[in-house]
């Protein structure tokens, strides 16, 4: 018997839910979280200070959000003094309620400081390496440089979050057990929905990356929402020619596997 819609249980495997952006209405994006059936978020941090929000919120939500804690890329610049130190410090201190390092990476886009972006990343890789966590990738324009790089790292998992290009480099990820994440522009983007149909569906999962806004329709700039994952699932469905529920109830394992989370 097919599920009812209803009942399926949605995963946003990568959402920003302490930016600034969402300050003040957590509360409603979690209720839109649950009406929507999303049973499980895992908000990323980007520095320090979302470092201990994304701690707090959950603490607050127990069983729906999920802590990756982690210095983004395009945070290197302006880190405080001792505040990767202090990360670092925060992040093995909570080893045993957090789930990922994330999100971590390297940005092409931001060459100026890209010594400061590898010395951070690699500090990262080897804090994920220490507490045996898996991590969260931004590979903007440094796929291929990054799935080099990684072997030298002893990780539990890796997911490269907005997997965009090359596409020989998902062939490379893929066989390596690499995960990645989708979110809106599987909807609109024929790049992204070549992607989605290359991809080995047991390494895949999906995101919203909000507060991060999708101009094209059916989004048309709105404020990102956990229930945009139910368009990403039904476009995932559509290019996989497979039942929407099918894909829910992969991508719900997947979760679970690669997090090593119990859902109920
Ligand atoms: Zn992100």
């Amino acid at each position: 018997m097919t599920m009812l819609l209803e009942e399926m249980k949605l995963i946003d495997a990568h959402v920003h839910l302490s930016d600034l952006d969402y300050a003040g209405h957590i509360d409603e994006l979690i209720a839109d979280a649950k009406a929507s059936g999303v049973t499980a978020l895992m908000t990323n941090s980007m520095d320090l200070a979302t470092c201990q929000s994304d701690l707090q919120l959950a603490e607050k939500y127990p069983c729906l959000v999920y802590p990756a804690l982690g210095i983004h890329p395009w945070n290197v610049n302006v880190l405080k003094e001792g505040e990767l130190e202090q990360a670092i410090e925060l992040i093995s201190r909570y080893k045993s309620v957090i789930k990922a390092i994330g999100e971590i990476g390297l940005d092409a886009t931001y060459e100026t400081v890209w010594e400061k972006q590898m010395m951070v990343f690699d500090k990262m890789l080897h804090l994920a390496e220490t507490l045996e966590l898996p991590v969260i990738i931004h590979s903007r324009g440094t796929t291929d440089k990054i799935i080099d790089m990684l072997p030298s790292y002893r990780l539990k998992g890796v997911l490269l979050h907005w997997f965009s290009y090359p596409l020989v480099a998902l062939s490379k990820a893929m066989d390596k057990g690499y995960f990645i994440t989708e979110g809106p522009p599987a909807t609109y983007s024929s790049g992204i929905r070549e992607i989605v149909e290359k991809v080995t569906l047991t390494q895949f999962l999906t995101e919203t990356d909000g507060p991060v806004k999708y101009y094209k329709r059916p989004f048309c700039a709105q404020v990102t929402k956990p229930s945009f994952i139910r368009n990403v699932v039904e476009a995932v469905a559509e290019i996989k020619k497979m039942q929407v529920d099918e894909i829910a109830e992969q991508i719900f394992a997947n979760f679970q596997l690669f997090f090593n989370i119990k859902l109920s």
